[in-house]
């Protein structure tokens, strides 16, 4: 299923402006509409600066795709004033939970709901990425009319006196005091950053499937975040839409990937062979889907730098991971915010500085979450009945007989203190 949302007019407010103003009107340029730059040019926003974002997309088209939103993001989109045009469209999970792909059979059942607020001080969500994408859009536009622009591709960057410079496709420079690339994995700011490197394929591809959850009757889901763990496989079903659609992620083990194109409509039959066997929930899904959407898995190593002078990397155009912690889309929310706080009222070469900090004190934390997201893939990839006896029962385990254990295993990610903006 497609989502269109509806761009941005361009009007005369959303003209991008010529030349910087002075300092006490900080300018930032941000290329990529995407989560993280959204949630960057809002922070950026309640903390003083005068923000444009640059979307190269002539509107934002976004596949059927859910996401799961965990207490540290949680946290972040109510301090900025989004949770409240979000909160229709979220759902809450009872729970987490880990099954056996074929067999359905519980591995571990870890509740959340209530549990969340409790323990991290936010609620464990979620939602469309359409969904999530038109919140972020509209609070941005009601703080800064006519900031986004979509049909807006940029072509690079270049240094320029106390500051740098966009260069949109046509040719056209804006100056500014900072430039943020939040152009995601393929990002062109991070190629003539730190070279042109493609991202590593990770050996994995990813069915995407959305459903409606009345359409499934009985063969609905849990209403949890479930993974369902396999040999050189897994999925994950969520629920989306307030609990309306069923979301379906797929993901499994291949060698190469030879397609030229990164993304692609899938085959219902290659999917079906895939999970051949497979729980009734997860075949049902995939054989009612109205689309199937099937493409590659990229990630990188940590980069040795985001920054380049007054230009900041940040998103998946700084720290591409694979999905098996839920956290992309939220480590780009946290990168936005933290750098507006740590920015705070900073000009001229503080900033650069300011910059440098924001590096030094997310990078270790970024790097973990890419680290823990590979190992969750091999976790849940188990091939042999000895493997997953020897991962899978001390799991089970300690989810019967100490659960707060294995919450508390999350806690140094959804527990993380989010002070407010210094607004
Ligand atoms: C199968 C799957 C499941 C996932 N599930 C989750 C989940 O449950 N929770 C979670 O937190 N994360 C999840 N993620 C990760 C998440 O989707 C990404 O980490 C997140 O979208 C990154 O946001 P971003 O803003 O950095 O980049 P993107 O979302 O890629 O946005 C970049 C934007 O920049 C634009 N752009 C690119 N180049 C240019 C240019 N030259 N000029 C102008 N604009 C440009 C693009 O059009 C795009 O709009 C999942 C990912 C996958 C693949």
């Amino acid at each position: 299923m497609a989502i269109w949302i509806k761009p941005i007019p361009r009007g005369p407010q959303s003209q991008p402006t010529q030349g910087r103003k002075t300092t006490m009107h900080r300018q930032a340029l941000i290329v990529g509409g995407g989560i993280g730059g959204l949630c960057a040019a809002i922070c950026l926003r309640l903390t003083g600066w005068d923000v444009q974002v640059f979307e190269q997309a002539p509107e934002i088209t976004e596949i059927g795709a859910g996401l799961q939103i965990s207490p540290n993001g949680v946290k972040i989109l109510e301090h900025i004033g989004v949770m409240e045009r979000l909160e229709p469209a979220v759902f809450e999970p009872e729970a987490i939970e880990i099954r056996m792909g074929v067999s359905g059979r519980p591995i571990l059942y870890l509740p959340m709901k209530g549990v969340a607020a409790q323990r991290w001080g936010a609620r464990y969500l979620q939602v469309h990425r359409a969904d999530l994408i038109t919140a972020l859009s509209a609070r941005l536009d009601a703080l800064q009319p006519g900031a986004m622009q979509t049909g807006c591709p940029v072509r690079g960057y270049a240094p320029c006196k106390d500051g740098a410079e966009v260069i949109l496709a046509n040719g056209r420079r804006i100056q500014a005091d900072l430039v943020i690339g939040a152009d995601g994995i393929h990002s062109r700011i991070r190629h003539q950053m730190l070279g042109t490197d493609a991202p590593r394929f990770t050996g994995n591809y990813a069915w995407r499937a959305l459903v409606p959850a009345a359409q499934l009757g009985a063969l609905a889901p849990p209403p949890s975040g479930c993974i369902w763990a396999g040999p050189k496989k897994h999925a994950v079903t969520t629920y989306v839409r307030g609990g309306a659609l069923v979301n379906f992620v797929g993901i499994v083990e291949q060698r190469t990937w030879r397609e030229e194109s990164w993304s692609r409509t899938g085959d219902r039959q290659e999917a079906l062979a895939d999970f051949n066997g497979w729980a009734p929930p997860l075949l049902a899904i995939l054989e009612q889907a109205e689309v199937l959407h099937k493409w590659a898995l990229f990630d990188r190593a940590p980069l040795p730098k985001w920054q380049d002078g007054h230009v900041m990397l940040l998103g998946d155009a700084a720290h591409p991971m694979l999905p098996s912690m839920a956290q992309g889309a939220v480590q780009s929310l946290e990168d936005g915010y933290h750098l507006a706080r740590v920015l705070g009222a900073a000009v001229g070469p503080d900033i650069v500085a300011a910059c440098a900090r924001h590096y030094a004190q997310r990078i270790d934390r970024s790097s973990r979450v890419q680290r823990v997201s590979a190992q969750n893939l091999q976790l849940f990839h188990k091939s042999s009945r000895l493997a997953q006896l020897m991962a899978y029962a001390p799991i089970w385990l300690a989810g019967q007989l100490t659960p707060s254990l294995v919450h508390r295993r999350s806690d140094w990610l959804y527990g993380a203190p989010v002070p407010p903006l210094n607004i």
